[in-house]
């Protein structure tokens, strides 16, 4: 898969903005492929790279039924030739939701394993399993993170990113965070924001830095206080932020990811947590293609895009 030369960054204009002397600029990653958007691409890229290596056709991964891992997968091993498994958390009810009613389509073949089968997801034995089941697949573990993933989470940012003072990424499973946290530049902040309730992602974080042995020229910080209730809650405080931050801006933003991150990064611009003359990126991460079935699910209506 290869990568858009440029990814374009969009300048938002705010008199808050104007009134605290801070810049803020978006980096539009939900716009770099049409198919794969986000930071998902580059979590895929080399991994599906080394699957072909490995000279295995299938690539099996896990996601929950709104999963952009899954719609990414799905697209992404389509556009490289090779079949795809999709293993999803519960049970599967008719009609799919739109997420995976698009992977299927794809040709994913997707298996629903119940939620206590799914904890064992990463476990030998499981896996073992699988491949008795399944043939020899090339494993993409639940949300993509892993080594080659964190490799390529390490390209989101180029040199001209460079002149910013905070660089800001929502936070799943880290994988993100952590290649942007490798590769900031010297005096360059990461923020990241939490989309999961509880302290453990600042472990987690600390796991990854250890395990892949990840240097920075730059600092982070990690704010656990915008989860909204956890990761599929919602508050209809970022609802209406979500509608807000698209009148003002024309940007469409996800309930589950980034409105959480620019809700925050809001928040903190009014609590002058940002000293003066401070230049904010933030990452927009994609995952859009969950706006709808999320509207499915919760019959409220986001934005579209
Ligand atoms: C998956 C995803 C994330 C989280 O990425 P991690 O690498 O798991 O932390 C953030 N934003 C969007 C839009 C995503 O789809």
């Amino acid at each position: 898969m290869l990568l858009p030369k440029t990814i374009p960054t969009q300048v938002i204009t705010h008199s808050l903005l104007e009134e605290k002397g801070i810049e803020l600029a978006i980096k539009r990653l939900d716009l770099i492929h049409s198919e794969i958007s986000g930071n998902k691409f580059f979590k895929l890229k080399y991994n599906l790279e080394q699957s072909k290596k490995e000279g295995k056709n299938t690539i099996l991964t896990f996601g929950g039924a709104f999963s952009n891992h899954i719609y990414a997968s799905s697209q992404a091993a389509k556009i490289e030739g090779l079949e795809s498994i999709g293993m999803i958390r519960g049970e599967r009810t008719e009609p799919l939701n739109p997420t995976l009613l698009h992977a299927e389509k794809l040709g994913m073949k997707l298996y629903f394993i119940d939620r206590i089968a799914y904890r064992n997801k990463a476990k030998t034995d499981f896996l073992t399993d699988l491949k008795e089941r399944f043939g020899d697949f090339y494993l993409i573990p639940e949300g993509g993170t892993n080594e080659l993933a964190i490799k390529g989470t390490q390209e989101i940012l180029d040199l001209e990113d460079q002149l910013y003072s905070h660089i800001c990424s929502s936070i799943g499973t880290g994988g993100t965070f952590a290649g942007l946290y490798a590769s900031l530049g010297s005096n360059q902040k990461l923020l990241g924001f939490s989309s999961l309730k509880g302290e453990f992602i600042h472990q987690e974080i600390t796991g990854l830095i250890e395990k892949h042995k990840l240097l920075s020229k730059g600092t982070y910080k990690i704010f656990t206080n915008y989860h909204f209730g956890g990761y599929a809650k919602h508050k209809s405080e970022l609802i209406e932020f979500i509608w807000w931050f698209y009148e003002n801006f024309g940007l469409v933003l996800d309930p589950i990811y980034t409105g959480k991150m620019a809700f925050g990064i809001w928040d903190l611009i009014k609590k002058d947590y940002f000293p003066i003359g401070s230049k904010i990126l933030l990452v927009h991460s994609g995952g859009l293609q969950g706006n709808s079935g999320f509207t499915a699910r919760t019959g409220i209506k986001l934005p579209n895009f």
